[in-house]
């Protein structure tokens, strides 16, 4: 196979103008050569903005041809954007491990990282037992838009917790700097194809999947895991766990009812899968009240900041109309004078910032759009990187009470509701009476308030100082009309659950795994660390044999 790159097409392009440019390349023609038919495929797309407002498509094809005829090109082109082809396939390993399973593998969260972790193994005999503490997405909607209706939140089933976890209401960008060797990507990617994605996420340079896209895939996911085995349990949280000798022997949770009431549930196991999120505090707190080992970890806080996403089309391509053109995006990074690094995360172009709380009494905010991303704004969180200093102690839990504080303090400033400010008086230190030209879009009820108060002076200018300096990137990033919002706080899990090469942690049989554990950020790479956690599974236990523990 040969993979032929740099095929520039002008934006607007005809379908048939990329065949076309690829024949003329390889001087090969399917209607009028029969021996010398060829099979291609487009695997990567990007847009190339640097002769803006002139705006191309470069594309990366896969072409399959007689190996002579192959031979022959890869000769002639002297290797110029023409190169031998091997796709890399993730093969999904065999089990090998010779430990029994007492009882079957248990999975805490429904987020990427469980989801695909449970998809792995309920596909080679494991029938793993999901508990989720939220509602199956289809309930989650219809309490996730209640409470930005009405500010009446539901601590277990929200933006941050419910089937599909954290990323189900978002813009669902599957970038990720994981390169993986063995084709994870890749496989994650067409996973989400396979139960609903559009194909184009298979080769687009910024994929994305949008809220609308991802509840559903969420929902296939689960009918699958079910065909094979698995077993969901919705409004389930695990609650403990009982260790013996350094191994794990049961967990323990809280089933809620439909009536409200709540079961107690042991479940015996020696394999517990916690795939919990960054935002699961509770069941930190009792990780390490069980004495499983954890440690601090750096993350980032800020604020979010929205500009008019005609605004930014204009800036990144040159050009006013932006006709079949995907809303425009940004990524902007400062290192500050006292050696702050502050950079723009988790960019929303033509999306909402949302209300993404999960604690009564605290408020944090993040960033959503649908696929169509056609809200009159962009958004990202303008962050700032914070550590130990800024926690003012070693205690492993210390950045997450660093958090909790700060949402308070958000909650407080906008009185239950999510604390808005315009750039201008935030730099003055003034309350904002009134949005100027950039009308805020935002998934919860705001109010204004002086968001000065949530940081220290210190993360206040090292925020102001990288605005500011962004405005000269992006003329008119600093407008002092652009709408501010916070707390961006759960940027990333404020702890590590430690493991081993293994997958384990300093217990036996825990697997700690995804996001909250610390060892992923964003979705894609949440779901190749539960497939990364599954494989170490299947390494190190046999799969799960009901007729033996029937015995046992
Ligand atoms: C609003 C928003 C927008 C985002 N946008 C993007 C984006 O565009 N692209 C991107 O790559 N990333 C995005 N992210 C980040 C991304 O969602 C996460 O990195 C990813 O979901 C992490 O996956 P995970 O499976 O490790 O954890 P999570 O997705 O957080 O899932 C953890 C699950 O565990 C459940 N749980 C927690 N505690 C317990 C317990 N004790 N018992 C049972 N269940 C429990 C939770 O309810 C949750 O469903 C966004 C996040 C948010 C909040």
């Amino acid at each position: 196979m040969l993979r032929i790159d740099q095929l520039k097409l002008p934006v607007g392009h005809d379908e048939g103008d990329l065949t076309k440019k690829l024949e003329k390349i390889l001087k090969i023609d399917n209607v009028k050569n029969e021996q010398r038919r060829y099979s291609c495929r487009i695997i990567r797309r990007s847009l190339d903005a640097r002769r803006k407002p002139e705006l191309f498509y470069v594309y990366s094809v896969s072409v399959e041809l007689d190996p002579k005829e192959e031979e022959r090109i890869l000769k002639r082109s002297r290797g110029r954007f023409i190169s031998k082809y091997e796709p890399k396939v993730y093969h999904m390993p065999e089990p090998e491990g010779m430990n029994e399973l007492k009882g079957r593998p248990v999975i805490a969260g429904t987020g990427p990282a469980g989801l695909f972790c449970a998809y792995i193994l309920c596909q080679n005999g494991y029938a793993p037992i999901l508990l989720e503490r939220g509602e199956q997405v289809e309930d989650r909607i219809d309490s996730v838009n209640a409470f930005w209706k009405s500010g009446r939140l539901n601590p277990s089933s929200n933006v941050q917790f419910g089937e599909g976890g954290a990323g189900t209401f978002s813009d669902g960008k599957l970038n990720t700097l994981v390169n993986d060797k063995n084709g994870r990507n890749r496989f994650v990617l067409d996973t989400f194809v396979k139960f609903g994605a559009p194909e184009e996420i298979g080769f687009s340079a910024k994929p994305h999947l949008g809220t609308d896209n991802l509840t559903d895939i969420v929902r296939n996911m689960r009918m699958f895991i079910t065909q094979y085995g698995g077993t969901f349990c919705f409004n389930t949280t695990l609650t403990d766990i009982a260790i013996q000798e350094g191994h794990l022997i049961n967990v323990k949770a809280e089933s809620v009812q439909k009536d409200g009431s709540i079961d107690e549930v042991v479940i015996d196991t020696n394999c517990l899968i916690a795939a919990i999120g960054h935002s699961a505090r509770d069941t930190f707190g009792m990780f390490n009240t069980r004495g499983v080992s954890m440690s601090q970890k750096n993350f980032a806080v800020g604020l979010r900041i929205q500009h008019p996403q005609k605004m930014i089309n204009e800036l990144q391509y040159g050009r006013t109309d932006n006709d079949g053109l995907p809303a425009a995006d940004y990524k902007l990074t400062n290192r500050t004078q006292k050696g702050r690094n502050v950079y723009t995360f988790c960019m929303c172009p033509g999306g909402y910032v949302v209300n993404a709380s999960s604690e009564e009494g605290r408020l944090a905010v993040n960033g959503m759009s649908y696929s169509g991303r056609d809200s009159l704004n962009a958004n990202s969180a303008v962050i700032v990187s914070v550590d130990k200093k800024d926690f003012g102690s070693e205690d492993v839990l210390a950045g997450l009470k660093f958090q909790r504080d700060l949402e308070e303090k958000a909650y407080r400033l906008g009185n239950g509701d999510v604390p808005v400010q315009k750039y201008g008086d935030y730099k003055d230190n003034a309350l904002t009476a009134e949005p100027g030209d950039v009308i805020p879009q935002i998934k919860g009820r705001y109010r204004m308030a002086n968001l000065r108060e949530l940081f220290s002076e210190d993360i206040n200018e090292a925020i102001i100082e990288s605005i500011d300096k962004f405005g000269y990137t992006m003329e008119g990033f600093d407008r002092a009309d652009a709408i501010l919002a916070g707390v961006e706080s759960r940027t990333s899990s404020p702890v590590r659950i430690n493991r081993d090469d293994g997958f384990m942690s300093n217990i036996v049989g825990l697997y700690p795994c995804g996001e909250g554990a610390g060892y992923a950020g964003g979705i894609t790479s949440a779901a190749i660390d539960g497939i990364k956690v599954a494989e170490a599974v299947m390494k190190h236990f046999r799969p799960y044999d009901e007729s033996r523990n029937e015995l046992s």
